[in-house]
C-alpha cells in the first residue's frame, strides 16, 4: 500500500467507532479537513496555534464520543504562556466551533511555554439540568498525554490519545479500555502499536487503511462513520441574552454614542445588529421619548 497525499473526500470530515471482538477496548478516529479550513478561515492564527486549535478540536470529537451527553462538551486551556486560551466547544450532533484568545503572537514549538502553568478544563453542558466540570493541571508534555491524564485521574477509565495537525488538517485517535474481562498485555499491545503512528499517516490515509496498518492481526470491527462540520452556535436569541447580561445602563450608554449595538461572534465572525428598536424591544419597552 502506499501513502496517499489527502484521503479522499469519504473519509474527511468523519469520525468513526472502532471496536475489537477479543477485548474490552474501544477506539476512535477523526480526521478534520473542510471544516478545520472553515475554522481557519475565520482568524488568521500563526501556525502553532492553528496546529492546538486542530489538536484541541480533534481531541474534543474523540472525547464527544465518549461521553454520554445532550448538549456541548467544551475543552479549554488557560495558561499563563503564549496562548493564555484556547477552547474547542462540540455539540453531541458533531459540529464544533474553536477558538484562541490574545495568541497572536505565539511562535513557540515547545509546549510548556505555550502552556506555561496551563490547566485543562472539561465542562459538559446539558441541554437542561447542571454542568458537569473537570479540571486537571497541563503536566504533560502534550494535549494528548494531558489529556489521558485526565481522564485516569478523573473517570478512571484507561484512556490514550494521540492527536496531529498541519496547516490542512487536524487528526487524531483515540483509544479506551472498557470494563470488563481485559488483558493488560492486550491493551499494552495495542497502544503500542498505535504509538508507531506517524502525523503524515493519521492526517493522509483512509481511516481502514490507517487501521489495517495498526491492527490487521486484530479481528477489528469498524461502526459507521459520523459526518463532522464547523458550525457555530451563535444567534440572535443567544446575544440578546449576553446584551441582557450587560444591564440596560450598559446599553444605554453604548447607544448614546451611536445608532446601533454591533457585534460580531468572536467564533465565526458573524456580524449582529440591534438598533435601538430591538434593545427596546428586548428591554421590554417602548422607545423612551425625550420631554422637549
Ligand atoms: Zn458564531
Amino acid at each position: 500500500m502506499s501513502l496517499t497525499n489527502m484521503p479522499d473526500a469519504s473519509c474527511a470530515d468523519t469520525l468513526s467507532r472502532f471496536t475489537f471482538d477479543d477485548c474490552a477496548v474501544r477506539g476512535e478516529h477523526v480526521l478534520l479537513q473542510n471544516s478545520f479550513q472553515e475554522l481557519l478561515a475565520v482568524h488568521h492564527y500563526p501556525p502553532v496555534v492553528a496546529n492546538v486549535l486542530g489538536e484541541l478540536s480533534a481531541a474534543a470529537c474523540l472525547l464527544a464520543e465518549t461521553i454520554k451527553f445532550d448538549g456541548t462538551l467544551t475543552l479549554q486551556v488557560r495558561s499563563e504562556g503564549e496562548i493564555p486560551l484556547i477552547m474547542t466547544e462540540v455539540t453531541n450532533q458533531q459540529s464544533y466551533r474553536a477558538i484562541a484568545r490574545q495568541a497572536q503572537e505565539a511562535t513557540s514549538e515547545d509546549f510548556a511555554t505555550l502552556f506555561t502553568n496551563g490547566t485543562l478544563c472539561l465542562t459538559v453542558q446539558p441541554r437542561s439540568g447542571k454542568p458537569y466540570q473537570g479540571i486537571v493541571s497541563l503536566d504533560g508534555n502534550s494535549l494528548a498525554s494531558s489529556l489521558g491524564n485526565y481522564f485516569e485521574q478523573s473517570e478512571q477509565l484507561a484512556t490514550r490519545l494521540w492527536l496531529f495537525a498541519d496547516k490542512q488538517r487536524a487528526g487524531g485517535m483515540l483509544l479506551q479500555q472498557m470494563p470488563g474481562d481485559n488483558s493488560s498485555d492486550q491493551w499494552l499491545h495495542l497502544i503500542q502499536m498505535a504509538n508507531t503512528l506517524s502525523a503524515q499517516e493519521l492526517l493522509g490515509l483512509p481511516r481502514e487503511e490507517l487501521l489495517y496498518r495498526l491492527y490487521h492481526q486484530e479481528a477489528l470491527r469498524l461502526h459507521p462513520q459520523k459526518t463532522v462540520q464547523f458550525q457555530c452556535t451563535c444567534s440572535h436569541e443567544r446575544l440578546e441574552a449576553v446584551l441582557l447580561s450587560l444591564g440596560e445602563a450598559e446599553l444605554r450608554d453604548i447607544l448614546a454614542e451611536r445608532s446601533s449595538i454591533d457585534v460580531n461572534c468572536e467564533f465565526c465572525n458573524r456580524f449582529y445588529q440591534f438598533s435601538e428598536s430591538d434593545i427596546d424591544a428586548l428591554l421590554g419597552k417602548q422607545t423612551p421619548r425625550d420631554a422637549h
